[in-house]
This record gives structure tokens, sequence and C-alpha cells, in this order.
């Protein structure tokens, strides 16, 4: 017996922005707690939603205070104001990043502190019993996929390392895919977070386990990508290639409730370790763990796995050999610079990152096993 997930309504396309804060004055919240970062305030995306707010006069209050990786002093922050301004929805404005933050704060409106309890790998999940605020998503980026995900991911103040809180009820009851909220992105921002959608799709492609469903929208995913992103790193101003981009993001997060692999578990200690962007550790390690994976005695349906992807890239003209080749050529025509070391990462991090690497758990849907020093001769090979 399988049990099936899928998202929430998703309202898509140029005017979904608009559409949605019309829905939103039907709801009678009394007040919205509008959760984004000083960037995107800065730049203005805030101001096309709260003009929309005002002019349909619902009242918001705004907290920018989330981290680039979002810790979990955002969170405590974020739902004493959330308390203070006698809000009863949350508005998740931004990248992952203030989605991720906006699922905390959903969980400890409702739940006594510390927020370390609820952490999945503990089984914290069994605590979060009570009635929570309704959460709407609207991402600014097109990568994580967070607005249809039911997990929050949280840098622990104890341990510095990346807590995930998962629950059904963490999916946002309505997901809104503006394109025009993406267009100001700059093309290495659009090219990393792209490439964060990809690696989605393909782990869990890739990961074990049957779920026709996943991998149908996993393989869209993958094509959606490949046609798309080059377009929207290319002109920022392509509202197509956004909105494509936007929707491959949303596919990438709905497939990989079947599994992710071991370029997330590498990627993560990237991030909290050195600070690196989420999508761009993805994009460094994904052919060096790819041609690990093609290096490794696969059987017959994870080879044709691999074979349905490379005629993806086949298709458009990419026709470099192996998967890992091919996925490096993708990622340099998108103008990301390979190699570790060119991000920051020295040789003598690379054992501490690869025992923090085998720690997290999305390797264990990798499409074959791994070990300690299987992570290891990756960040290598990556460097
Ligand atoms: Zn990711």
């Amino acid at each position: 017996m399988n049990q099936y997930n899928f998202p929430t309504i998703i309202l898509s396309g140029q005017g979904a922005l608009a559409e949605f804060v019309n829905r939103l004055k039907e709801k009678n919240h009394q007040r919205v707690f509008v959760v984004t970062d000083e960037t995107l305030k800065a730049c203005g995306v805030l101001a096309k939603l709260t003009d929309l707010l005002d002019e349909q006069k619902i009242l918001f209050s705004v907290f920018s205070e989330t981290h680039p990786n979002p810790i979990e002093e955002d969170v405590t922050k974020g739902t004493a104001a959330f308390k203070d301004s006698q809000c009863d929805s949350i508005i998740a404005l931004g990248g992952g990043s203030p989605l991720d933050a906006a699922k905390a704060i959903k969980i400890m409106t409702a739940h006594a502190p510390p927020l370390a309890q609820y952490d999945d790998a503990k089984g914290g999940d069994r605590l979060i019993t009570e009635s929570m605020p309704p959460l709407y998503a609207i991402p600014t980026t097109a990568g994580t996929g967070s607005e249809v995900g039911r997990s929050a991911v949280i840098i622990s103040s104890a341990t510095g390392k990346k807590a995930i809180y998962f629950h059904p009820d963490l999916l946002p009851d309505m997901a809104v895919l503006e394109p025009e909220l993406t267009a100001g992105l700059p093309p290495h921002i659009t090219a990393a977070t792209g490439v964060d959608a990809f690696v989605h799709c393909l782990e869990a492609y890739f990961a074990p386990g049957f779920h026709p469903i996943a991998d149908g929208i996993a393989l869209q995913g993958l094509e959606l990508v490949l046609d798309w992103l080059p377009k929207a790193v290319k002109d920022g101003q392509n509202l197509d290639a956004r909105e494509r981009m936007l929707i491959a993001a949303t596919m990438g997060a709905a497939a990989f409730q079947k599994g992710l692999g071991m370029i997330h578990s590498l990627a993560h200690p990237l991030s909290s370790r050195c600070n690196m962007h989420h999508g761009l550790a993805n994009a460094l390690l994904m052919p060096a763990a790819i041609s690990f994976i093609e290096k490794a005695t696969l059987d017959r349906d994870q080879l044709n796995r691999i074979k349905r992807v490379q005629a993806l890239f086949a298709v458009r003209g990419n026709q470099s050999g192996s998967l890992a080749e091919m996925s490096l050529q993708f990622i340099e025509s998108l103008g990301i610079a390979q190699g570790l070391s060119n991000h920051g990462v020295l040789e003598n991090n690379l054992e501490s990152l690869a025992k923090e690497a085998l720690e997290d758990p999305c390797h264990q849907t990798n499409m074959i096993p791994v070990v300690l020093v299987d992570l290891l001769s990756v960040y290598k090979a990556a460097l």
C-alpha cells in the first residue's frame, strides 16, 4: 500500500499576486503577518505585495529580520512579533529562507518553546498537535519549492547545524507563483536557484522506491529547467521563462517527497559551515556526485533512469557523453564556475564536512548507498 500526497492550491502566472490578495480579502483575517527579508524590502518586492494589501484595506505587520540561512533566533523574534501584533495568519514572501522561517514561526505561534524539541530527527513532529494559523507562500526565487513543501530547515543555535522541522500541516494553504516577483533576480542567483530545482527533480527521479507520480513530475520538471533556465539566466525579464521556472521549482519539491540523495547531504554542510548558497552548492557537487553514481555497479532500472535523463540532454543538443559530463556542461553554460575551492572551500575542511554530510538524512534515498569515504571522495572530486 502507498500513500501519495499532493500539493496545495497553486495560483500561477502573471496576475497571480493580485488574484491572491482578492482571495485573501474574502478570508476576513484580523491581521496578516508578512515574513520576508531585508533585501526584498529594500528592492521593492515587498511593496508590490503591501501596495495590494493596502488597496484592499487588509491589515498587516511586516517581519523582515530573517537571515539568508534562517537561524533559530529569527524564529524566536518572529514569533514574539506575531503575538505582539495580534496577527492571525501568515504570508511568507521570499526565497526558501523566509518561507522556512515562516513555517517554523507558524509552529511556535501555537506550541511551547524551545523550537529544538520539534526537530524531525528526534521525532518532534509528534509534538506538533495544536491548530496553527494559515500560511500563504509567495516565492521570490524559483528553486527550493518550499511553497509546496511540508518542512522547514532552521540552523539550531545549540549545534550550529541545520535541523529539519516536518509536519503535514506546514504545507502552505496557498502557493502564489507570480513571475514578475522573480524578474529582478541577478543571473547568478537565477542560475543557482534553478539548478536547485533541477537537482530536486534529478535526485527524486533517482531515489529508490515505487512512486511513478513523483517520477513523472520529476521528468517533466527536468525538461522545464533544461528548456527555460538558460532563457531566464540570459534575460531576467522573460516572464514566460520566469513562470516556467517557478512551476519547475514547485514540481521539484512535489517530486522530492519520494526522496533526495547524496548531492543534498553534501550541499547542506556547505551552507551551514561555509555559508554557501544552497543552489550553488548543489551545482558544484552535481557533476562529481553523478560521476560517482555512474561508476558504480547499477541494476537495469538504475541504468535506464540515467539513460532517460541523458536523453533529455541529448535531444537538446548536449551530446557530451556521460550524464556527469552533460550536467557539467549545462552548469558551465549557466555561468557557474566549477570547483569548491573557487568558492572558499579548503581541502582541510573536507573531512569534517564529509562527517556532517553522513549525518544528513538525504543520502538515505540516494540511488546507491553511500558511506563516509564515498562522500569524502565526491567532495575531493568537486574541489
Ligand atoms: Zn535543495
